[in-house]
């Protein structure tokens, strides 16, 4: 049984249940199930075979998360078309991927032909779901040679434990073709929740409005959006059960702030596209007196090895990728091990820690020390006026790169440099000294809602 078999019996049972939202739209469990089928059916009927590679085009909704499933359920090679690239990136994408079909969400097929997500259903055919099939997604790499990361599936008994939860209403604020969103949204409907669909492109403003109309109780967040949330007027109190958050460096600082707000109910998780789930803390295990209970991403998932070589974090698993699309798998070359490219360490009871992502690292002094960005970023958040903040290495001749800071303020006159600098040498050391500051309304965000340092760093190129 795969997680697709999971969840037909979900919707197979109960049939008046609300299912899934998003937008304008609101399915039972028993339309869901109805459309699952007519989605496939449509495929089918188009020639669509097991195997087959189809790439999908398509933004939060409940239809796109519901084709992703038919895909699966016909046994053939979902291939994830993300947001951002442009039409060089996409059209190198498509080919790359070696696709028998493209779906589009209309909304998107100025950018890319295909079949209309609208035009597709067929007949609602009952079909078995097929043993097994293959997830496959974008993690950029340079212009014309996308990274397209393979995950198979072929058993469930990574989702059979999660049969057992209580059924929740959960909502999903990263797209269904990230990492995030995708194991958010297939979670929610292995366990026979009902899932509410964020938009495309975060808000919190409709996040707030969400969380109370539709009385959400699990949620998950990449922490830029988090703190989103935590600033907004209306910001929802303590209604959550559990609130996931991850994706991207997590500030203790602001990870406090979520728990006297909603609770001992956030929880971190650590993942990436090539291994989808690395480590987790439990939000039990978080206590605002013990401030390294806020700094860790937790222990190993089960099933996963982590190891930290020379500073960087390698991991094994049934979660970590088959390698990428068109070269040679990582059981074959690395003996299934796979470089995170984040740097880390284990304290002596087993928990993980995260420096910074090893392209992040600023390089600076004489002698080329590391500074680690991610510290300075959760330190600066912790000075007055300071609402979010974004170090990265400018190129310096003299020193390599020197650290440069972009700031979020509350209010731009009352930003002091010469404080700030000095609360900086005075915390972390001369090391970590900014050299400049230039002040943002906002920081840029990649489509996942992370913060986009790669724009950030361009800015100096
Ligand atoms: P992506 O492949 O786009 O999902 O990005 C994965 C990267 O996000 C990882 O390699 C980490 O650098 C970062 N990341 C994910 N989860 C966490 C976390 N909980 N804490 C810190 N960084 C994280």
């Amino acid at each position: 049984m795969t997680y697709v078999d999971l969840v037909l019996q979900k919707l197979s049972t109960d049939g008046e249940r609300e299912a899934l939202v998003g937008g304008d739209t609101r399915l039972t469990r028993s339309q869901a199930r109805d459309l699952l089928f007519r989605l496939a059916d449509g495929l089918v009927r188009r020639g669509v075979r097991p195997g087959d590679g189809v790439a999908v085009f398509i933004g939060n909704t409940p239809e796109a998360l519901l084709l992703t499933v038919a895909v699966h359920l016909l046994g053939c090679r979902l291939v994830h078309v993300p947001p951002e690239p442009g039409p060089k990136e996409l059209a190198a994408l498509i080919s790359r991927a070696d696709v028998a079909a493209v779906v589009v969400d209309p909304t998107f097929s100025d950018r890319l032909d295909g079949w209309h997500l609208q035009d597709l259903p067929g007949d609602p055919v009952e079909r078995t779901p097929a043993p097994g099939f293959t997830t496959v997604s974008y993690t950029g790499g340079t212009t014309g040679l996308p990274k397209l990361a393979v995950h198979h599936e072929r058993t469930s008994t990574r989702w059979e434990a999660l049969r057992q939860l209580p059924p929740s209403t959960m909502l999903c604020n990263t797209l269904i073709t990230h990492g995030s969103g995708a194991g958010v949204s297939r979670m929610a409907l292995v366990v026979g929740s009902k899932l509410v669909l964020g938009p495309s492109t975060f808000d919190a403003d409709t996040f707030v409005r969400l969380a109370v109309d539709e009385k959400i109780t699990m949620t998950m967040f990449v922490p830029p959006m988090m703190y989103e949330v935590l600033d907004h007027p209306d910001c929802p109190g303590p209604q959550f059960l559990g609130v996931s958050v991850g994706g991207a460096m997590l500030s203790p600082h602001r990870l406090r702030q979520a728990v006297e707000k909603w609770g001992p109910v956030v929880f971190q998780a650590y993942g990436m596209t090539e291994a989808l789930g690395i480590s987790m803390m439990p939000a039990a295990d978080v206590d605002l007196a013990r401030p390294d209970t806020l700094r860790t991403v937790g222990k190993p998932v089960p099933g996963m090895e982590v190891e930290v070589r020379d500073g960087d974090v390698w991991v094994r698993g049934p979660m970590v990728m088959e390698g990428y699309w068109g070269e040679p798998p990582l059981r074959e070359t690395a003996d299934g091990w796979f470089d995170t490219g984040d740097m880390g360490y284990f304290d002596d009871n087993g928990y993980l820690y995260l420096n910074d992502r090893s392209k992040d690292v600023i390089v600076t002094g004489r002698t080329s020390d590391n500074v680690y960005s991610r510290l300075l970023d959760d330190f600066l958040v912790t000075l007055p006026g300071i609402r979010q903040a974004a170090a990265v290495g400018r190129p310096d001749e003299a020193l390599g790169e020197v650290v440069h800071l972009f700031l979020v303020v509350d209010d731009d006159n009352a930003v002091d440099f010469d404080s700030i600098r000095d609360s900086v040498v005075a915390e972390l050391g001369e090391l970590y000294q900014p050299r400049g500051v230039t002040i943002l309304p906002q920081l840029p965000l990649t489509k996942v809602g992370k913060v986009d340092k790669r724009q950030l760093r361009s800015l100096f190129r």
